[in-house]
C-alpha cells in the first residue's frame, strides 16, 4: 500500500549520523530553518498547536517547532534520520516533540483531523505519489487547521539551480539528491490541494545567493518554494 520509495530513504538513512552538522550536506535546511520557521508561526501561530511535521527526517524543523511551544509529533519511514531526531531532542532537553515511524496515509486513517497545523517541508518531490500525501496531510488536518508544504518547481531554471548548481557546481547536496522528473510545478501542487479541500493562502519563493551563501524568501517560486494552505471549517 505504502506511497514510498525504499531508495529514497536509504538516501536519507545513510547520511543520517550528519544531520545536526550545519556544515554537511544539511548545511541549506539548517539555513532554510530560521525563515520557514517564522513563515509558519506568523501564519499558524505554533504556540500550544498540536503540529505535525510529515517527514520530519532528522527533526530540525520539528524541534525548531516545539521550541516555539507547540506540542509536535514527528514522522518519517527512514529509521535512522528517527533515531537522530529522537536522541538530538533528549540532548537538547526538548520534551514536546514525539516521532513515530508510520507512513503519512495510515497515520491520516489512525487520527483523521487531529492536527492544527501540518508540515510537509522537502518531502513530496521524494515520494511516488505526492499528490496522495497531500490528500494525507489534508485530512491530517483539523477543520480550519493550516496545512504547509515545500518542495522544488520543475523548469529549465529549477534543473540548472537545484540539480547542477547544487549538486554539482556548488556541491551543496550529494549527486542524486533529488531527481528531476519528481520535481512539482506550484500549479500542480496546488490542484492537489483543492482536490483535497484545502484552499491556497499564499506562496513564497526561496532564493539564494551563491557568493554571500545567503537564503531569503521572495516572489520568485521558479526554483525552492512554499505553500499555506487551510482546511475549510
Ligand atoms: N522535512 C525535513 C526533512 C527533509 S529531507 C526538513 O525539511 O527539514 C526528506 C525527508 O523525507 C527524509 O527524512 C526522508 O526520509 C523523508 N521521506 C521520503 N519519502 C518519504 C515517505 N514516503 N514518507 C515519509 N517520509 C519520507
Amino acid at each position: 500500500m505504502t506511497n514510498v520509495d525504499a531508495q529514497e530513504l536509504a538516501k536519507f538513512s545513510e547520511m543520517a549520523h550528519r544531520w545536526w552538522d550545519t556544515e554537511s550536506e544539511f548545511r541549506p535546511l539548517h539555513q532554510i530553518n530560521p525563515l520557514r520557521l517564522d513563515w509558519i508561526d506568523e501564519r499558524a501561530a505554533l504556540r500550544g498547536k498540536a503540529v505535525l511535521d510529515v517527514g520530519c527526517g532528522g527533526g530540525i524543523l520539528a524541534e525548531s517547532m516545539a521550541r516555539r511551544g507547540a506540542q509536535v509529533t514527528g514522522i518519517d519511514l527512514a529509521t535512522k534520520p528517527l533515531g537522530v531526531a529522537r536522541l538530538h531532542a533528549l540532548e537538547s532537553g526538548v520534551d514536546n516533540v514525539q516521532y513515530r515511524e508510520i507512513a503519512t496515509e495510515a497515520l491520516a486513517a489512525e487520527s483523521p483531523a487531529a492536527f492544527d497545523v501540518v508540515t510537509c517541508m522537502e518531502m513530496l518531490e521524494h515520494v511516488p505519489d505526492p499528490a496522495s500525501a497531500v490528500q494525507a496531510c489534508a485530512t491530517l488536518a483539523k477543520p480550519g487547521g493550516w496545512v504547509f508544504f515545500s518542495t522544488l518547481n520543475r523548469n529549465p531554471k529549477a534543473f540548472a539551480f537545484a540539480i547542477l548548481g547544487a549538486e554539482y557546481v556548488l556541491r551543496l547536496l550529494p549527486r542524486g539528491t533529488h531527481e528531476y522528473a519528481r520535481f512539482i510545478r506550484p500549479s500542480e501542487l496546488a490542484r492537489w490541494c483543492r482536490e483535497a479541500g484545502l484552499s491556497l493562502q499564499d506562496t513564497r519563493g526561496l532564493q539564494y545567493n551563491p557568493l554571500t551563501r545567503r537564503y531569503w524568501l521572495s516572489g520568485d517560486t521558479s526554483v525552492n518554494y512554499l505553500v499555506a494552505c487551510r482546511k475549510a471549517p
